[in-house]
């Protein structure tokens, strides 16, 4: 599989002159800046229609042209680039998968305490005993 190319586009202009702020590295043996991480501000578009504002921007995949949008692996980490449609449905999924985690250990933990209420009610009865 080839891996997808993609771009940022301004939605407000459509141009893809786009800067984000980020942080670098300064690496003395290549004598150069690397990048390190994007920050979480809105880029700024450079178009003559922007000038310098901020911006929202799209994920086009420079081969078809097709609006993207990203989805992280469940470690938060791996980061792949697919059509909206697909992107969203794989949150829908994911978000449903979620919930039915959290019923499953709300019930989980409701029966260990109906256990230990059983357990303790039994003792009771056991010391009441004669
Ligand atoms: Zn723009």
């Amino acid at each position: 599989m080839s891996v997808r190319k993609i771009n940022f586009c301004c939605k407000t202009c459509g141009s893809d002159d786009i800067v984000f702020d980020s942080s670098s590295d300064w690496n003395a043996e290549t004598q150069s800046y690397e990048h390190r991480d994007c920050y979480d501000h809105p880029p700024i578009c450079n178009s003559d229609d922007c000038m310098g504002e901020e911006v929202q921007v799209e994920i086009v995949d420079i081969a078809t042209g097709e609006k993207l949008d990203s989805v992280y692996g469940h470690n938060g980490v791996a980061l792949q680039y697919l059509p909206i449609a697909e992107a969203k449905e794989i949150e829908r999924i994911r978000s449903e998968q979620r919930a039915a985690e959290r019923e499953q250990a709300r019930a989980q933990e409701q029966a260990a305490r109906l256990a230990i209420s059983n357990a303790e009610t039994l003792a009771l009865g056991y010391e009441a005993m004669p």
